[in-house]
């Protein structure tokens, strides 16, 4: 199975004609409300594509919270570690949309932050028999290491996405990577390099793999993604299908979680390859709008990808 342990958060979106200004109140034309946050994202992308999954994560025994879990079940995703606490809300992200499509995010992580050890320990039997187990800076660097650190301990593969990224990543997350996949942003904040080529990711990789990662991928949008290996430490360039994006948003994600899906269910595969079938996965989320809303299921894929 792939486990994620990681975030969930409600966006509450709305759409207007301008961002406003401080103190003011304007008026949008549309609201929704979508299921997003980095660790969940990536777990509906993995099981869309037919991987058994598992959510270790926590929400607020408030509407937010379950119906963020009905949402997982629906996707088929096991909610067994799929906590509820009392003592904050489910993690929401308020973003405002202009018609530009520049925007302005406000998270608050609340629930998401009070994933502890207790929990981990709870979820520790599913965690050691996972094939890979995925972790991201949604929740706290302690439950994301100690999550790893037992993958680690047990042989299970891991999956780490630095995101959101800080300049002072406490250096054990790069021990524990087997394999590291961040974007162009992130990079640029872990390295200090510059990254908006596929050179550029290249070098940017050679640093992060000089970390201690086994492999390390740079995500490039439109681009597709460059990875390095420690054991081949020339970069790959891996380029991605020409496509028209309509929405762009949580495309990294479906990368992430597609990338799950092949180290998990198809071992054998070349690491190019794996990453050739995510960007194609991740290509077409990018054709729909929305987040999760956007990520394809196996069925309405080319079969070649299975
Ligand atoms: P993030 O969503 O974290 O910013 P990227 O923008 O790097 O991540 O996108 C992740 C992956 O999604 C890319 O490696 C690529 O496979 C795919 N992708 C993103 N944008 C596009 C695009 N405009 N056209 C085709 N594929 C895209």
């Amino acid at each position: 199975a792939v486990v994620v342990v990681g975030s969930c958060m409600t966006d509450l979106v709305s759409l207007t004609s301008r961002l406003p200004k401080t103190g003011e109140t304007i008026h949008g034309h549309k609201f929704f409300i979508g299921f997003g946050g980095k660790g969940a994202n990536q777990c509906v992308q993995a099981a869309r594509l037919g991987a058994k999954t598992s959510m270790v994560c926590k929400v607020g025994k408030d509407s937010f919270g379950n119906n963020y879990i009905e949402n997982l079940k629906q996707n088929g995703i096991s909610t067994e570690f799929a906590y509820q606490t009392e003592d904050a809300a489910t993690g929401t992200a308020s973003i405002i949309v202009n018609e530009e499509g520049q925007n302005i995010i406000v998270i608050v992580a609340g629930a998401n932050l009070l994933l502890n050890s207790d929990d981990l320990r709870g979820a520790a039997g599913a965690v050691s028999s996972a094939r890979v187990v995925i972790c991201q800076l949604e929740v706290t660097p302690a439950a994301s290491l100690e999550a790893l650190t037992l993958a680690r301990s047990r042989g299970v593969k891991t999956l780490f996405n630095p995101a959101p990224a800080a300049a002072d990543l406490d250096p054990r997350f790069y021990a524990l990577s087997d394999v590291f996949c961040c974007n162009e942003s992130e990079a640029e904040i872990l390295t200090g390099l510059p990254v908006s080529s596929p050179a550029d990711a290249g070098k940017a990789a050679l640093v992060l793999v000089g970390r201690g990662c086994q492999v390390v991928i740079i995500t490039l949008g439109a681009e597709g993604c460059v990875m390095l290996s420690q054991s081949e430490p020339v970069p790959k360039y891996i380029p991605t299908e020409k496509v028209k994006a309509v929405d762009t948003t949580g495309a990294g994600d479906s990368f992430v979680g597609a990338l799950a899906f092949y180290l998990a269910y198809y071992p054998s595969l070349s690491m190019e390859e794996m990453l050739r079938r995510s960007n194609f996965i991740a290509a077409v989320s990018v054709q729909a709008a929305g987040t999760q809303s956007s990520y394809p299921h196996r069925k309405d894929l080319p079969l070649h990808l299975f």
